[in-house]
C-alpha cells in the first residue's frame, strides 16, 4: 500500500478512539446523508463518550486539543472509560485501552500504521467502519482479523 496514511494523529480521541474509522466520521468524509461528524479533536468538542461524567483531564481542560489521553489523568481508567471499553469490546472488538496501551508503549505513529492496516478495505484501501465494518466508498465488507 502506497498510499498515505489517511489517519492523521489528531484523529485519535484522548479516550483512545480512533475517530478516522467512526461511521459519522467517514460519513463526513464521504459526503453521505447521514449523521456527520469531523471528529472529536479536530471538532474542539469535549469527549463525546465520557465528557458528561468525566471529572478527569478532559473536563478540567478546555476543550480537548491540547488534552492528551486519558492515560495520562490520575484517575485513568475510570468507570466511564472501562464501561466504553466494554461496550466496543464486545460490540466492535475494540479495546480503547488496548490502544491506550498501544499508544503509550509504541507512540502513536506507530499506532495508526497499525490501524490502517487493520481497518483498510480489502478492495479499495480506504478506510473501513469500525461500527459496521464497511468501505464507505466501495460499499465493501471488510472481514476483520480478529484479536478479541
Ligand atoms: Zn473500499
Amino acid at each position: 500500500m502506497n498510499k498515505s496514511n489517511p489517519i492523521s494523529e489528531e484523529l485519535i480521541a484522548p479516550c483512545g478512539m480512533n475517530c478516522a474509522i467512526c461511521s459519522r466520521y467517514l460519513a463526513y468524509l464521504n459526503n453521505l446523508k447521514r449523521s456527520q461528524c469531523v471528529g472529536c479533536r479536530p471538532g474542539d468538542k469535549r469527549c463525546s463518550y465520557l465528557f458528561k461524567k468525566c471529572s478527569g483531564i478532559n473536563n478540567t481542560l478546555k476543550g480537548i486539543a491540547t488534552a492528551n489521553f486519558c492515560f495520562e489523568c490520575d484517575q485513568f481508567p475510570c468507570k466511564q472509560i472501562n464501561r466504553m471499553d466494554d461496550r466496543y469490546r464486545n460490540n466492535y472488538r475494540m479495546s480503547v485501552k488496548d490502544n491506550l496501551e498501544d499508544i503509550k508503549k509504541n507512540g502513536i505513529g506507530k499506532f495508526i500504521q497499525e490501524h490502517y492496516r487493520k481497518y483498510c478495505c480489502s478492495e479499495c484501501g480506504e478506510l473501513i467502519s469500525i461500527h459496521n465494518r464497511k468501505c464507505f466508498k466501495c460499499d465493501t465488507i471488510t472481514r476483520l482479523v480478529e484479536k478479541y
